[in-house]
């Protein structure tokens, strides 16, 4: 049987990522992943063990003292510019298998990918600027400095929403600061992680640099988040899932960053570009059939203009067109999982049963494929489940304000802080929106923007650290601080010396007095 990945046949097949190697699982135990659109199985996939993962971890950890150690900040930024060159060259291909494996429409998968490579050129440019600094310690016996040193092993755990992105968040700030990884990508989309490991192998990077576990069993996460060797855990995915995350990662004193769920607000004031608005409201809810974590899922709208803009996001809503991910003329592809799409019907007939208005979609389609239908929802309340829970798909519960206070207090009523869109020409009030908000990133006039320079992540329950921009390399690397005692002389060894000016002192009276330094006292 053919390892590694095969693309040939109907049924693609793709094998672990392990230590430079596509290899199979040790129980070769194998899984299938379910195309969205066809709802048949397009994929089968190596479902990995813990055993698999040690394997992985252990690698890794041979990795970070190799060749990977020797090439340096420029000469891993050279591999990673290649591996960017080759995402680019194979930007169809990957993007095709992300459509397969999840319902992408292909536009937004093509733009996806796109990005993994601005992702790896821009962290490709900080690995050979990581510095330490000499500190000016006032004891001139000593000579005082800092390293940056790589983390160590990176336990990467992914969603399914957007398998190849969000890896690319945390590959290549990653990778610029020296440090390897084990990828666990979600059981629902394991494939193009696994294809794109074919990119890193042709690049040239080390063996054990990069290595991919994938799995049906959620053990599999819970094990790499435990993982004493990995020294690191960056994880995106439910708070729910996140929470377990944080606690096994402590069992270790692992570090962590946690990119987690949201339920974002718009608000639309009377004075915005109303079509702008519109189009911002569709672009935070409806594309990518609202499975983004930032997702604008309460739209809260100035009650002079809250019937116009509901009729003309229903209008939007309808004209919307659902279909092929593959055409290049569909809006809407369809829900990744058929978990999903069933608890996306669940959460809008309960908010029907409880009393809210839905002017549009509202139901599962008719058509084949896991498609829910783009929803209006009105007269909802703010405790209401719809308007406190991520719904994770295209619907949108609108609700009316009078005053900017209100507004204000409905943005902030929840227990998610992730992102927030703000419409209005009113620059006094902008500002003084944007000092209110409570969530990592607010979009003004503009909504679903990102950049590899521009940090992203969450408050609140939307999680922990910062992804991307150019602090996010700081969370893959270590402070090493050494102290070289310069003057060749030796020190009493039970005397504490705690004021600069005695250790001046003792400086001149270094042979007499062979007192030296602030010492530690524990
Ligand atoms: P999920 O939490 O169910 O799963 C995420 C990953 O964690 C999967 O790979 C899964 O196998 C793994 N996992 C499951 N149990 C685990 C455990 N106990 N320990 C460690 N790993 C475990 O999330 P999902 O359904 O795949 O993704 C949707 C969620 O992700 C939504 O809540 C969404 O808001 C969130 N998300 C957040 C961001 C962000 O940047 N903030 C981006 C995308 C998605």
């Amino acid at each position: 049987m053919a390892r590694g990945v095969v693309e040939a046949g109907s049924l693609k097949r793709y094998d672990l990522y392990v230590d430079g190697t596509f290899q199979p699982p040790s129980q070769n135990a194998r899984f299938e992943s379910v195309n969205p659109y066809t709802e048949e199985p397009w994929a089968t996939v190596a479902d990995a063990s813990v055993e698999d993962l040690d394997v992985a971890v252990d690698a890794a950890l041979r990795a970070l003292e190799g060749d990977w150690l020797t090439l340096g900040g420029a000469g891993r930024g050279k591999l990673m510019h290649r591996l960017a060159d080759l995402v680019e060259q194979n930007l169809a291909h990957l993007a095709a298998i992300e459509t397969s494996d999840n319902g992408k429409v292909r536009r937004d998968a093509e733009a996806q990918v796109a990005l993994v490579a601005k992702w790896l050129r821009y962290f490709a440019g900080l690995a050979d600027k990581i510095e330490g600094r000499v500190v000016s310690e006032p004891q001139a016996e000593y000579f005082v400095y800092t390293r940056r040193e790589p983390v160590g092993v990176v336990g990467a755990i992914l969603p399914w929403n957007a398998p190849l992105l969000l890896l690319a968040f945390k590959l290549a700030p990653a990778l610029a600061a020296g440090c390897t990884m084990v990828v666990k990508p979600s059981e629902f989309t394991p494939a193009s992680v696994l294809a794109f490991a074919q990119y890193v192998h042709k690049a040239g990077f080390p063996a054990g640099v990069f290595n991919v576990v994938s799995g049906s069993s959620r053990e599999l996460g819970a094990a790499l988040a435990a993982h004493p060797r990995v020294s690191r855990i960056a994880f995106t995915g439910s708070t729910q899932t996140g929470i377990s995350v944080s606690k096994a990662a402590s069992d270790h004193v692992g570090r962590v960053t946690l990119e987690l769920g949201g339920k974002s607000p718009q608000i639309v004031f009377a004075d915005a570009d109303l079509e702008a608005a519109v189009n911002g409201v569709v672009a935070g809810v409806f594309a990518a059939s609202g499975q983004m974590c930032h997702a604008g899922s309460r739209v809260l709208v100035e009650q002079s203009i809250h019937d116009a803009f509901v009729d003309a996001l229903v209008r939007r809503a309808r004209e919307a067109r659902l279909g092929d991910p593959t055409d290049p003329l569909t809006d809407i592809g369809p829900i990744s999982t058929e978990p999903q799409l069933r608890k996306i019907e669940e959460l809008v007939s309960a908010s029907a049963r409880s009393g809210a208005k839905i002017l549009c979609g509202g139901k599962v389609s008719p058509r084949s494929g896991y498609f829910f239908e783009p929803t209006v929802i009105t007269n909802v309340q703010q405790h209401a489940q719809i308007v406190r829970e991520e719904v994770f798909g295209p619907v949108v519960a609108v609700m009316p304000f009078d005053r900017e206070d209100d507004a204000i207090e409905m943005a902030n009523d929840t227990p998610y802080g992730l992102a927030a869109g703000l419409w209005t020409s009113n620059l006094n009030r902008a500002h003084r929106m944007v000092d209110r908000i409570k969530a990592g990133t607010v979009w003004v006039n503009c909504y679903r923007v990102a950049s590899p320079a521009v940090p992203f992540g969450g408050m609140k329950t939307s999680g922990v650290g910062r992804e991307n921009g150019l602090d996010a390399i700081n969370d893959y690397l270590e402070t090493k601080s050494v102290w070289m005692d310069v003057s060749g002389g030796k020190r009493d060894p039970y005397r504490i010396s705690s004021s600069s000016s005695e250790s001046s002192e003792s400086t001149t009276t270094r042979e007499s007095n062979p007192s030296r330094g602030d010492h530690l006292d524990e």
